[in-house]
């Protein structure tokens, strides 16, 4: 079981981290600014790569606000290059909806897996639970941070956490708890600006972004090319399949300081088999994208059945669904699905439903301009 780790630091002040599956883990400025030394910050990374390892993450309810709030995280990303990227896993994350909050006995497992992780690496085996502890305590009573929403403590975990050490051996000598490295992140981190929350595009004009251009610029995927509106902003994810695009302000504030794409396009590949003809296949992946997207979107509605239409020559399935619009009333997405090698690719049309009028033929000639890898 090999997981691509990748680890990301957010520049958001909440004591938090979090990991998806997939192995990206994300850990917050506040998480590191709290941390008494590195073993305790390598401690909450082993907890949240072991929820990876331990898969966690793939079987259980889904979380909206969770789903958005990863979308929010974009702006918030330290270090520019990653913005980019995240943003459109976020997009893409977003229609995926699987954030969640983990149970009780999946946190005594990830503490296990964690303590062993740590003691492996050489790190201080207690650190981890010592910080989960030293949270407790801090805020007893008071605005627990937002770790504990995600991670509900388990009962007697510093005892499990001892039981466990004793079985590896007990403590290993030379334990590393800090470095000098640390200490240096950890300054330059507490001396970072905050990270701008987005602008909510409340109603009214001031948040509405500019029309599209009709001049296109190319983006090359591995598996397609497409083109896009050139003042339109593109977001790839690492993995080259997925990418968002949406204009300046057309991602906006939720309400609760995260973030969501009100003007734009995602697409994204879900896993899928079945031939490029097969009418039933693509009909019932398509079917699964759109309840994981009214996973994630409660108020999300199938407004016409899906019709047939062709992608680049292939068969494919468009549909309209209606939602709750981050800039207020209803929006509108335009699902454009067809059935690939590497699994079902989708393209989803974003729009208020009030200007949804204006993105219609931008849409049109984004979805005619598709050009699948042959
Ligand atoms: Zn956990």
């Amino acid at each position: 079981m090999q997981y691509p780790f990748e680890f990301h630091c957010v520049n958001d002040k909440a004591i938090n981290a979090f990991a998806l599956p997939g192995g990206y883990v994300f850990i917050n400025r506040g998480a590191i600014e709290v941390a008494d030394n590195e073993a305790q910050l390598a401690g909450v990374m082993a907890h949240e790569l072991s929820h990876v390892a331990l898969r966690h993450g793939t079987n259980q309810a889904t979380k909206a606000e969770a789903a958005e709030g990863f979308l929010g995280i974009a702006s918030g990303v330290l270090g520019d290059s990653a913005g980019g990227a995240l943003l459109t896993r976020l997009g893409a994350f977003a229609a995926g909806g699987v954030l969640l909050r983990y149970s009780r006995s999946a946190e005594s497992q990830a503490d296990i897996l964690g303590t062993q992780v740590l003691y492996d690496s050489g790190y201080d085996p207690r650190a981890m639970a010592q910080f989960f502890e030293k949270l407790e305590a801090e805020t007893k009573g008071k605005n627990p941070p937002e770790f504990f929403s995600d991670h509900p403590s388990p009962e007697h975990r510093v005892e499990r956490v001892d039981e466990e050490i004793e079985k590896l051996g007990g403590l290993p000598p030379n334990l590393k708890r800090d470095s000098v490295e640390f200490e240096a992140i950890k300054r330059e981190v507490l001396a970072l600006p905050v990270a701008k929350k987005l602008k909510p595009g409340a109603a009214g004009t001031a948040g509405v972004p500019a029309l599209p251009s009709g001049n296109f610029a190319t983006y090359q995927a591995k598996a397609y090319t497409v083109k896009y509106p050139d003042n339109w902003k593109k977001f790839p994810d690492t993995q080259g399949s997925g990418v968002s695009f949406a204009p300046e302000g057309g991602v906006v504030d939720d309400g609760s300081g995260h973030g969501a794409l009100a003007y734009g396009l995602i697409i994204n590949v879900a896993e899928a088999r079945g031939e490029a003809e097969d009418w039933d296949a693509l009909s019932s992946a398509t079917q699964q994208v759109i309840q994981e997207l009214q996973k994630a979107n409660p108020n999300m509605k199938v407004t016409r059945p899906s019709e047939h239409v062709r992608l680049n020559g292939q068969p494919g399935l468009a549909t309209y669904l209606s939602n709750d619009s981050p800039v207020g009333g209803q929006e509108t997405d335009w699902v454009v699905s067809a059935m690939r090698p590497e699994g079902l690719i989708y393209f989803v049309c974003v729009a208020p439903q009030s200007s949804y009028d204006k993105y219609d033929k931008t849409f049109n000639a984004i979805l005619d301009s598709v050009r699948f890898a042959k």
